[in-house]
């Protein structure tokens, strides 16, 4: 296993239920450290870059106003295994597969409004982290 950084998104339904706190509970009793951290309200040309990849899918658009509808809080965790691990501790993106314990059978309504994101490889985490964060505002986490 090697240490490994990745992108988590608090998203806004989330936010609206006041459980930034709980879910960075979870993140931090799994081992993960939080090396970079903000609140945004995302612009439509900001949420529409981040999920690129997605703008030919039929819910592309909804996705987008969903994610633009209030504010969002975006970090770097870090750890062992940091990508896979986290997306374990998430859950299925469809709440109604997630495993019991996981954020999304927690904390998410449907596979429209699902409470996280997390990046799903190290090539999408690097891409992913650089979208919202420069070099310099990951910190270094030694002591
Ligand atoms: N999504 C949606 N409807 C769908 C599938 C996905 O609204 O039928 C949204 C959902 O918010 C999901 C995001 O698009 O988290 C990205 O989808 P992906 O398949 O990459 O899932 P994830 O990696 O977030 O589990």
């Amino acid at each position: 296993m090697a240490l490994e950084r990745t992108l988590s998104i608090i998203k806004p339904d989330a936010v609206g239920k006041n459980v930034i706190g709980a879910i960075y509970n979870r993140f931090e009793t799994a081992g993960f450290r939080i090396v970079a951290a903000k609140m945004m309200h995302l612009s439509t040309e900001q949420a529409e870059g981040f999920y690129a990849e997605h703008k030919e899918r039929p819910f592309f658009r909804a996705l987008v106003d969903f994610m633009t509808s209030g504010p969002i809080m975006v970090q770097v965790l870090e750890g062992e295994d940091a990508v896979k691990r986290h997306r374990d501790i998430m859950g299925a993106t469809n709440p109604t597969d997630a495993l019991a314990g996981t954020l999304r059978a927690d904390y998410a309504v449907s596979i429209d409004e699902n409470a996280v994101h997390g990046s799903d490889a190290l090539e999408s985490a690097a891409r992913e982290i650089a979208y919202f964060f420069t070099e310099e505002e990951l910190c270094a986490r030694t002591r």
